[in-house]
């Protein structure tokens, strides 16, 4: 085995382990990672500054090799918990019967696409399947300029939409190492906080509003002036990456707006808020009572499985479809619709919706509480099970403080509890648990909080 030191990346990632640190991990850690480093390459990233070797999970459980317990708060892909027997069987049973693509008619895709789509307002009407998360907005993209007949796309500043040579074009938030296309135009991120205080005003929904409205006009022209145009804004419904900003609701309407008046498209990206999460409705964008012309799931859609999907007014496909053969090997294959099944029927069988609202809420509130003193929290933001908390270096100045949040990060997996952090500065700590996460979670995570905000002090 080399012991060749492995290098530190030049562009980090929020709440990635630095390798240069390697020499002060457990031995067995150390030769797992120059083992992973061998090869898996420089390119994968490792999460907290002491990594997890996780081996079972759970519900919101997860162990590691010596079986000490993790209380997941993070995890939002295995959404209906870790292990999930339903999801188990149904993939179990599906594998012993078949496991094929969509070139055949199956009753199953029909079943769970009428009663997927029966979860989204009646103007969305088709869904076409894809592996991941990138490919759906890939997809998504593709209509846009086809449909729109221009190439521009319109994004928030810490977006993240994916990973192919498309679609990290207009994901910022990669960092300097993944250029922006030239038809990409980037507008702030909906930060309430920070836009309303630099204004002098209190938390005034319209001043956010009438910003962010004069952010895509100015986008708008200035796409139009090197004759570009507009095929599309996209937004992940709940700005994940940019730093969780939920509210208040109605801020993307004035986007969507000017968006439509230049005959371009909104796509929501609902791949991290989908399925319920954010506790009131199944989709991020209901809250701000709009209805996007194109949505993109993915993450959670099949509790681990490989499953996500664009979902899309019927009348943008017309001439696409005509003109243009869709298939995607994996994309919808049996096994993968039989997992997102059980995840449909276990988010309504187990009132996960009504638990993501009930328990987010109380973790919101008790962080809300516990925090009110606390000159480095500025805000604590979210709905259901997507939280932030965002942490600064004061309250007056409101800058951004990255390394607190690392170190409450960081004591919180020391006491065996998995959060990390986000936004551009990764300052926001984010809360985003798999959805059973009950009221005595929320105790032992709130328990968890307190003592990492009082070492902080
Ligand atoms: N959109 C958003 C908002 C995401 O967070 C992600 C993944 N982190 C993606 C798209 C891409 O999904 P995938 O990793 O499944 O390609």
């Amino acid at each position: 085995m080399g012991t060749s030191p492995i290098r530190k990346p030049s562009n980090p990632m929020v709440n990635g382990f630095d390798p240069s640190r390697l020499d002060e991990l457990p031995d067995q850690m150390q030769k797992s990672i120059r083992r992973r480093d061998k090869s898996l390459g420089p390119g994968y990233r490792l999460f907290y500054d002491e990594p997890l070797e996780i081996v079972r999970g759970k519900g919101v459980t997860l162990f590691d090799r010596d079986g000490n317990e993790y209380l997941d708060v993070y995890n939002n892909v295995p959404s209906v918990g870790h292990g999930h027997p339903r999801v188990i069987e149904a993939v179990h049973q599906q594998m012993q019967t078949l496991n094929t693509n969509t070139r055949y008619v199956q009753e199953s895709i029909l079943d769970y696409s009428e009663q997927l789509l029966s979860t989204f307002p009646a103007e969305l009407g088709h869904v076409m399947f894809t592996c991941t998360g990138s490919e759906a907005n890939d997809l998504a993209m593709r209509v846009a300029k086809y449909v729109s007949g221009q190439q521009g796309i319109i994004v928030t500043a810490g977006a993240y939409h994916g990973l192919t040579a498309e679609v990290s074009s207009f994901s910022p938030s990669l960092g300097k190492g993944v250029p922006l296309g030239p038809n990409v135009r980037v507008i702030d991120a909906p930060d309430a906080l920070r836009y309303t205080s630099d204004q002098g005003s209190s938390s005034d929904q319209g001043s956010l509003q009438d910003h962010l409205r004069d952010q895509v006009r100015a986008a708008i022209a200035d796409l139009h002036r090197h004759g570009i145009g507009v095929a599309a804004f996209i937004a992940d419904s709940i700005f994940s990456s940019d730093g969780v900003f939920a509210g208040p609701a109605g801020f993307l309407r004035p986007i969507v707006e000017e968006i439509h008046a230049a005959g371009g498209l909104y796509i929501a990206d609902e791949v991290q808020p989908g399925f319920g999460r954010t506790g009131e409705e199944w989709w991020g964008f209901q809250r701000h009572g709009i209805v996007p012309d194109i949505v993109t799931i993915g993450k959670p859609m099949g509790n681990g499985i490989p499953v996500a999907a664009a979902i899309f007014k019927p009348e943008l496909l017309q001439e696409f479809g005509k003109n243009i053969r869709y298939f995607n090997t994996f994309g919808g294959n049996s096994v993968a619709i039989a997992a997102a099944q059980a995840v449909l029927d276990v988010i309504r069988d187990e009132s996960l919706i009504e638990n993501a609202l009930k328990v987010g809420g109380k973790i919101l509130t008790g962080l809300k509480d516990l925090t009110q003193n606390l000159e480095q929290v500025a805000e604590v933001r979210g709905s259901g099970f997507f939280i932030g908390v965002d942490l600064v270096t004061d309250r007056s100045t409101l800058t951004p403080n990255g390394e607190a949040a690392a170190s409450i990060v960081n004591a919180l997996r020391q006491d065996r509890i998995l959060i990390s952090a986000c936004g551009a500065q990764g300052n926001v700590l984010k809360l985003r648990p798999p959805m059973p996460f009950s009221s005595d979670d929320a105790d032992r995570l709130l328990e968890g909080l307190g003592r990492a905000f009082k070492a902080l002090r």
